[in-house]
Order: C-alpha cells, then structure tokens, then sequence
C-alpha cells in the first residue's frame, strides 16, 4: 500500500501482529508492545533530527524516472548498502517528500512507517551489529516545493536541478542525510529522448530503450547527501581539459551555450589558480552547471558546482565579481566538498575558506584589496556575532528559515577569523597550514577542533587562546597587525550578499 510521508497512515508492526494474534487465540506472552517509531538524529546542535545513529552507508544506487513534466513526481528506487554500528530493531533513514511505495531489507519486504521527517523500517528480524545491510525503497521523488519546506529539486525552465544543502536530500530520495556520513553515489536517471542528464561523478553507460534513454554516473570519492547534483534538461554537455588533463565538464542550456563560453573557459585557469593556493584538485571532473532558475544562491555540488543562469547575464554584475564568485564554488570542491564539515556548526569551514579564496582572487587578478574587504568585515563582525552567533557557534536556524543558517558570520565573518590568523602566524605558515588541512582530510569530515589542532601544529605554538577569542567569542578580538581596526556597535550591522 502506498505511504504518503506527507499524511502518514501507520501499519500495524509485525510484533503488534504476532500480539494481536496472541490475544485472539488466548496465548499469553511476557513481552511489552514496542515503543513508538520516532525521529532520529545523530546529535548535530543546529538539526537535532538530521541522520541517523546505528549504521554507516558506504553506497547509494539512485534511479530517477522523469516523464517531461517537472510538476510531477518522478519514479524512483533507492537503495542503500550500509554496515550496522549497532544492534537495531528499527532503522531510520532520513525522507520527507514523496510517498513509499515498498521497503526491502536485505532482500526481504519489510515494514515501515513514517515518524517526522523520518521513514522508519522495521526489518522482519532485528539487524546484529557490524551486519551488512541493504535497503531498497521504491518511492516517489516529488519535484514540486512544499509550503514551508523549500529545497531539494529546483525546477529550471527545461527540467531539473539539485540543491539539497543543508538539509533537503531527505526531500528528493531516502537517505542518512548528514554530512558525517559520505558514501559513494551510483546515479541513473531515465528521461525522453530529447533530454539530456547529468549528475555527479562520470559517465558510465548511456542505454536507450523505446523512446527514451538511461544515463547513469558514479562517484569515484564518496560525497555527502547535501552535495548530490542531477541535471535534467535541453542541455548541451561542454568538454575542455584542465590542468595535468582532468575533465572539465559544463552542463549548460543548449540554446545559451555560445553566450556562456567567455564564462566557462575560464575554468581551467581558476583550477590551475586554486591548485598552486593549496594542492591538487581533489576530483575525477570538474565543470559548472549553468541553470536558467531563479534559487537566489550558487551551490558548491560535488564535481559540478550549480549557478543560476542570471550570474553570468545580469549586466550589473562586473566580470571581477563573476569570476570570484565561480572561485568561490569551485573553492569549496577542497573545502565543504573533499573536507566536510562533521557537523553544521563547522559550516564556517566551508564558508570561510571559500570566502577567503573568492576575495584573494579578486586581490590578486582583479585588484580588488584584500585587506579594505577585511577591514569592512571587522567593521560590522560584532553586529553579526550579536545577532548570529559566533562563526564556530552560530545560531539554529529559524524555523521554516533553515537557509539562515547561511548567514554573514560564516562567510565574511569567518574568512575574517582566516585573516587574523594568516597575520597571526604569518603568510607562510598560513599557506602551510591550507595545504596540510586539505591533504590530510581529503575524502573525509574533519571538526573546528581538529582545524585549531592542526594550526597549532603548523605554527609550533598552542593557538587556543587565539581560536577562543576569534571563533567563538561574543566580541571580535583585536585583528593582528591592525590595532586601529574598529567594530561597530551590533544595531548598526548589515547583512553582506550571501553566494551559497
Ligand atoms: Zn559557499
């Protein structure tokens, strides 16, 4: 039967059966009826029911099937191959948006309900810990937004996009939706014909049946849920060669795809750039995915950062302010994407580190100062740490405003932080300390705790104090070297553009 998450009906769990049957035929047995299905989380302070405890997925294996019409909701199967951390009667996955049609695990039918934004399954027979586990759900993946929940699928003038950051995967497919568990992606999208569909990682087979045609990709590095990308679209797909011949890839709308070369070749330099800055890029591909969509923000997805079409067409915007801003994306393939934050209060690491090399950038190809855009961001960082929070601390997320998290003190506010400690520990160091964090945490999570360590390390002298002060002080502490740097009072703060 069915199972709309929306307007969840509960089945009778199969303990409650067997005690049913029990009471019908006079039996008695001693055990107590199972507790309520409830939503899960693995702890984080800003989404406390994000995730999962008790299993580890190592794999998805995605199908969507897209008919044409993205006001519909698309056919898909999940499947999930996970290890359990735990003994477990029940497993939460993560799923909010679309309705289930059948639960297998381990290749048996099994129960399920849903409790919050969580699918809760009962598998026939408790799970042990440290077992295998492979989950199938065949569910539908609706594209269109509920009232007060946004995010997920973002529907373009010709199909579909992606932008699941932070907590919105678990609105397109079932999953253990926290950055803490990366997995590897295998992803099949079928469509019409006249489609063409991309998604994160590399082609592996392209096979057509009837009238339409299955794409499928794979990562080659495991990635978070938040960073899944599939494109749907009349897309024309732009192959060039960057730096030691990786693949850089473009998906972008056929139609624009000569307006948008002076853009897109731009790409292998910006790498070339970013590489000298903090070591190898850290993919199997790269490329932009130009999107004609009005989201408001660029989205830093795993080997194929997302922008909307207007950032490159809107005329008030310079060319300098462009090209940082696709550095700032594809910044955050090392920071946010290689190296994820393990819980979303270190979001300033993604934030921060892209801000930081989005600003250098423009200092060193457009001269746009460094330090008069560090200056300006000391000037309101009190008023954003007032209102919030602390770069390492910031505050929870309004509720139905889950995108506030993404606010000044993590992006200008953070690089900030990155500024006073490059002046603290001096050039060197700080480059050091770049180069270090990315290879050490590649394909991996890594905490503020471990980056205060790690600088510690780098600079031969214990940096707490400092970090106490800079990431999770109420006030700004003086900026090295600048004693004469001001803040302003918190009521005078303002808001500086946000780009995702
Ligand atoms: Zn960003």
């Amino acid at each position: 039967m069915p199972l709309s998450l929306r307007s969840v009906t509960p089945r009778v769990h199969r303990a409650q059966a067997a005690l049913l049957a029990c009471a019908v035929s006079g039996c008695l047995i001693a055990a107590s009826a199972p507790s309520p299905a409830a939503p899960l989380g693995v702890g984080d302070r800003l989404y406390p029911t994000l995730g999962n405890p008790g299993y580890d997925v190592r794999s998805y294996d995605l199908s969507f099937t897209y008919t044409g019409d993205n006001s519909k909701p698309l056919a898909a199967v999940t499947t999930i191959n996970a290890r359990t951390t735990q003994r477990l009667e029940r497993v939460n996955l993560d799923f909010a948006h679309g309705t289930v049609e059948s639960v297998d695990v381990n290749g048996l039918r099994a129960d399920f309900t849903g409790a919050g934004e969580d699918l809760v399954i009962t598998p026939g027979v408790p799970l042990p810990k440290g077992s295998l586990l492979r989950i199938t759900v065949r569910h539908t993946s609706d594209p269109v937004s509920g009232k007060d929940r946004q995010g997920g699928w973002v529907r373009t003038d010709d199909g579909l996009a992606m932008a699941n950051q932070a907590d919105a995967a678990h609105l397109v497919f079932p999953c253990n939706d926290h950055p803490s568990d990366k997995a590897m992606f295998t992803i099949h999208v079928t469509a019409p014909d006249d489609y063409t569909a991309v998604a994160n990682g590399v082609p592996v087979s392209t096979r057509r049946s009837g009238r339409s045609t299955t794409w499928t990709y794979r990562t080659q590095h495991p990635m978070a849920t938040e960073l899944a990308q599939v494109s749907i679209g009349r897309t024309a797909v732009l192959h060039r060669t960057g730096p030691h011949g990786l693949p850089v890839r473009d998906v972008v709308p056929a139609k624009d795809q000569a307006e948008l070369e002076r853009w897109l070749k731009k790409t292998p330099d910006q790498i070339a750039w970013l590489e000298k800055k903090v070591g190898p890029y850290p993919f199997e591909t790269y490329g932009v995915l130009i999107a004609q969509a009005k989201t408001g923000f660029e989205l830093e997805t795993q080997t194929l950062s997302l922008f909307e079409k207007r950032m490159f067409t809107e005329p008030a915007f310079p060319s300098w302010y462009i090209e940082s801003i696709m550095v700032h994306e594809l910044s955050h393939q090392w920071f946010g994407d290689s190296v994820s934050p393990r819980t979303w209060s270190d979001l300033w690491l993604n934030e921060g580190h892209a801000t930081w090399y989005e600003a250098l950038y423009a200092d060193e190809t457009a001269h746009r100062s460094l330090q008069a855009r560090m200056k300006a961001a000391y000037a309101l960082s009190d008023g954003w740490r007032a209102s919030d929070g602390p770069p390492a601390a910031p505050k929870p997320p309004k509720p139905g405003q889950k995108i506030s998290l993404f606010r000044p003190n993590v992006y200008d506010g953070a690089a900030l932080v990155l500024y006073a400690l490059r002046q603290e520990i001096g050039a060197t160091a700080f480059q050091r300390l770049e180069r270090a964090w990315v290879a050490l945490h590649h394909d991996s999570t890594a905490t503020t705790a471990d980056f205060e360590r790690l600088a510690s390390d780098t600079a031969g002298r214990d940096l707490s104090a400092f970090f106490q002060g800079w990431l999770h002080g109420e006030k700004t502490p003086p900026m090295p070297g600048h004693p004469d740097w001001r803040s302003e009072p918190a009521e005078s703060a303002k808001g500086a553009e946000q780009v995702g």
